[in-house]
């Protein structure tokens, strides 16, 4: 069959890091689609979209008192210190548990505060069994100077459970700040970036006897520098079915993880879209309303997933003290589907039926329901990714005090 083949090409269009669907998986239903094995090919897609949509990931995050283990899990979270669900920062550690703390989008995320192992008397060993090592994907271990041999011995026992285990050095911003301060003249920005990874690296390889993954990031700004890569890292170490939930949990505001974003939900989309059309091709006919409820609810789950939603926006133009308005004007997302629009959504939709067809070069009526959800996904797709770099250039530009941006409409927009 022709689009086994596609449906295979498909998934190479995506980097490892983003791929949220195994390369096992993909064989096997390449295979049933090509022996002709339907029924079969879509039981292995809907056990995949179930593992993708139900997924759990759960972070673990320890360190001693004030390394800005608080503001680190705060960042992974997207949630301002003042807010009422943020981990305390500047809290004395007094307790001996973990606490979790929810990603306040995600339900299936969960990010863990650990004790810092220093400040108990747990051996590693001890403390693993103690913070319940086998519930977690990951480990962060945190330190905001360097790390110390029990962070080391940590580590190593994390290895010994076979789980994956990542040292962050926090509060790189100061390190920079300072070291400009007292040292002007001999002031070099990627020297001293190296000079504390080699630092903190070095010592822990001794305990280690292997390299370690050292990441200094600012928790400050979550968008400069290894907090992306750490990102990329742990996206690629993490299996692909919970690759989807991590890649719409990240907050670091960059090309990159808009991208990845809009790359995850592709797949999905699309698994979806084969999904239902190997089921049946219906025509759209009486799907109208059923496709119109719908419609509501991916688009406004996109603006969420993209920080396109009025909460988010809000927050970017008190930052720069500017008004939504101002930059609504540059964005797409609220002429496509706005409610204070004067046409009605079924004008709107026909209009969007008919921008398919001539991509497609069917006609009308031989726009199928499947069809027509997965363009429609892909058009608010591709319009909220599009609109959340937009806002991102523009907001670089706006910090830049250099005048406004307007984005390029997508080539879509013309028809
Ligand atoms: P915790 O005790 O490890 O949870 O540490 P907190 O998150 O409470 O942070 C301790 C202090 O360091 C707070 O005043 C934070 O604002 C500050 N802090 C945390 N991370 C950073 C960072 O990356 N850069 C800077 N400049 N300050 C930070």
């Amino acid at each position: 069959m022709a689009w086994a083949s596609s449906f295979d090409a498909f998934f190479k269009n995506f980097k490892r890091e983003s791929k949220i669907i195994s390369e096992y998986d993909i064989t096997l239903i390449m295979t049933y689609i090509e022996e002709n094995k339907l029924q079969k090919a879509v039981s292995v897609i809907e056990k995949v979209l179930r593992d993708i949509e139900d997924a759990p990931l759960n972070i673990a995050v320890t360190g001693e008192t004030g390394t800005g283990k608080s503001t680190f899990i705060n960042a992974l979270r997207g949630v301002g210190h003042e807010e009422k669900d943020a981990a305390p920062t500047g809290a004395i550690e007094t307790t001996m548990k973990r606490t979790p703390y929810p990603h306040p989008k995600l339900p299936n995320v969960t990010i863990w505060d650990l004790p810092g192992i220093g400040s108990t008397t747990f051996t590693p060993q001890n403390y693993l069994t103690e913070m319940k090592f086998g519930e977690y994907d990951f480990f962060i271990i945190i330190s905001a100077t360097r790390f110390k041999e029990n962070d080391a011995q940590l580590a190593k026992a994390i290895a010994q459970m076979g789980m994956n285990f990542y040292f962050v050095r926090t509060k790189i911003d100061s390190d920079l700040d300072n070291e400009q301060k007292f040292k002007p003249k001999s002031f070099n920005k990627e020297k001293l970036l190296k000079k504390i990874k080699d630092y903190c690296s070095n010592h822990l390889q001794e305990s280690l006897y292997s390299e370690p993954l050292v990441f200094l990031v600012s928790n400050v700004d979550i968008s400069k520098y290894d907090f992306p890569k750490l990102e990329t890292k742990l996206l690629q170490d993490l299996p692909a079915h919970k690759r989807h939930v991590f890649s719409l949990s990240l907050q670091s505001l960059t090309e990159a993880t808009i991208n990845c974003k809009r790359d995850s939900l592709k797949q999905k989309v699309f698994l979806e879209a084969v999904k239902a059309g190997v089921l049946a091709t219906i025509p759209l006919g009486g799907m109208i309303s059923d496709i119109l409820e719908n419609l509501d609810e991916t688009f406004n789950l996109y603006r969420s997933y993209f920080g396109l939603d009025d909460a988010s926006l809000e927050n970017v133009a008190k930052d720069l003290n500017m008004s939504v308005d101002d930059f609504k004007v540059h964005l797409r997302f609220p002429h496509l589907f706005s409610e204070h629009n004067d046409e009605s959504l079924e004008d709107k939709l026909f209009k969007y039926i008919k921008h398919i067809s001539s991509v497609t070069g069917g006609p009308v009526a031989a726009v199928t329901y499947y069809r027509m959800a997965y363009y429609l996904q892909n058009l608010f797709l591709d319009t909220a990714a599009n609109d959340a770099i937009a806002l991102l250039n523009s907001k670089a530009l706006f910090e830049k005090k250099v005048g406004p941006y307007i984005s390029e409409p997508p080539e879509y927009w013309e028809a």
